[in-house]
């Protein structure tokens, strides 16, 4: 089922009457999530990612535009009408009842059909050993598989996933994070999966929409958006360690960082600019133009990261991600060449990337 949302908005009213601002927590937001794929919403704290997915739901109403379940106009129908199935980072599972009852809901439903379908997604969901428990009885992993199989047993339309991962220790995120994409890869339902983290989101989702401030940055599949970021906030949101952001500028159809003159950039207009290098952009090279002070090298296993520094980073030290075989000096300074496709700069004024040609 594929879900459009055309130019969704929310705005919440001023909770103080006296300033009477108000929260645009969403603003104008037009996104096609394709039928059958694992959507990630992600962006920093208060960007609007849980309204949007709760405007989708129909918990929360829009205050503008229109919601999209294929042909279906569905913004003004109740939850329960919209066949979606919701899954929370507090698994809000009922304490008293079993898993069983949990899965099938406190309907009293007792249809052999309705038994049947939870033993099925007990089942798909790997807890079909665990139905006679008790929440109490379940470790975290386990309690968001049971809030999974609750919300898939109702054969929903459209699933919708709220930081799931957040309440699990870090080796369950990852294990959890696979299953909810085997899960999803097996079911072919079409999934918006909200995080604020932006690995998690990469590594499972077969489209990003970055968002800040209610606005959508960037949507596209995860390697292409790291590979090509729209503005620099997008570019700094994507990857760890981070972007190593430079002070900058254009002159004569060259990259200056400093005094350093590090690539070409025929047919750029001369002006200041952001120059970003990812990690890995960096080349060790003992004639590169980029000169920096070495603070330490970190072993990483296959790759060593040099840490540097350079007067024009606005990052407090530069992290270069070079394969281990390579020798680093013992001297203070250090020498780079940057790779031009790990390489990208952006307008001062409007922090937009300016394409560089290849
Ligand atoms: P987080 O990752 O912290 O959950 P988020 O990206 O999901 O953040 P939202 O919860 O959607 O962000 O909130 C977006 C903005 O709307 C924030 O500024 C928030 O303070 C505001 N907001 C959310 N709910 C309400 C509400 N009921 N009344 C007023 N403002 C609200």
């Amino acid at each position: 089922m594929e879900v459009r949302l055309e130019n969704l908005t929310k705005v919440f009213p001023s909770r103080n009457k006296k300033s009477g601002e108000e929260v645009v927590a969403v603003n104008d937001m037009t996104i096609v999530i394709p039928d059958g794929k694992l959507v990630g919403l992600l962006g920093p704290s208060g960007c609007g990612k849980s309204t949007t997915l709760y405007m989708i739901s129909g918990l929360q109403k829009a205050t503008g535009g229109r919601i999209f379940f294929g042909e279906d106009d569905v913004t003004s129908l109740s939850p329960e009408n919209r066949g979606v199935g919701l899954v929370f980072q507090n698994y809000a599972l009922y304490p008293h009842l079993t898993v069983k009852q949990n899965i099938k809901g406190p309907d009293k439903l007792s249809k052999n059909e309705m038994l049947e379908r939870t033993v099925e997604v007990a089942k798909l969901v790997q807890i079909d050993n665990l139905l006679d428990r008790k929440p109490s009885e379940l470790s975290g992993g386990q309690q968001q598989r049971v809030a999974i199989a609750r919300a898939l047993v109702k054969m929903p339309r459209v699933l919708l996933l709220d930081e799931p991962l957040s309440n699990l220790d870090a080796r369950l995120r990852l294990q959890t994070r696979e299953e909810i994409r085997r899960i999803q890869r097996e079911t072919g339902i079409t999934t918006v999966f909200v995080t604020h983290d932006q690995e998690e989101a990469m590594s499972i989702s077969d489209e990003i929409v970055i968002m800040k401030l209610g606005v959508v940055q960037q949507i596209g599949r995860p390697q292409d958006v790291y590979d090509s970021p729209e503005n620099l906030f997008v570019a700094k949101f994507l990857g760890t360690p981070p972007i190593n952001v430079f002070s900058g500028r254009v002159e004569n159809g060259k990259i200056y960082i400093g005094e350093d003159c590090v690539l070409e950039a025929a047919g750029v207009e001369d002006q200041e600019v952001w120059v970003g290098v990812r990690p890995e952009g960096f080349v060790l090279d003992n004639s590169g133009p980029l000169h920096c002070l070495k603070t330490g090298v970190e072993v990483m296993g296959r790759d060593v990261s040099v840490v540097a520094t350079h007067t024009a980073s606005t990052n407090s030290v530069i992290r270069a991600i070079i394969p281990s075989e390579t020798v680093v000096g013992d001297g203070d300074s250090v020498s780079f060449s940057l790779k031009r496709n790990k390489t990208f700069i952006f307008r001062k004024e409007d922090e937009k990337r300016i394409r560089l040609e290849k």
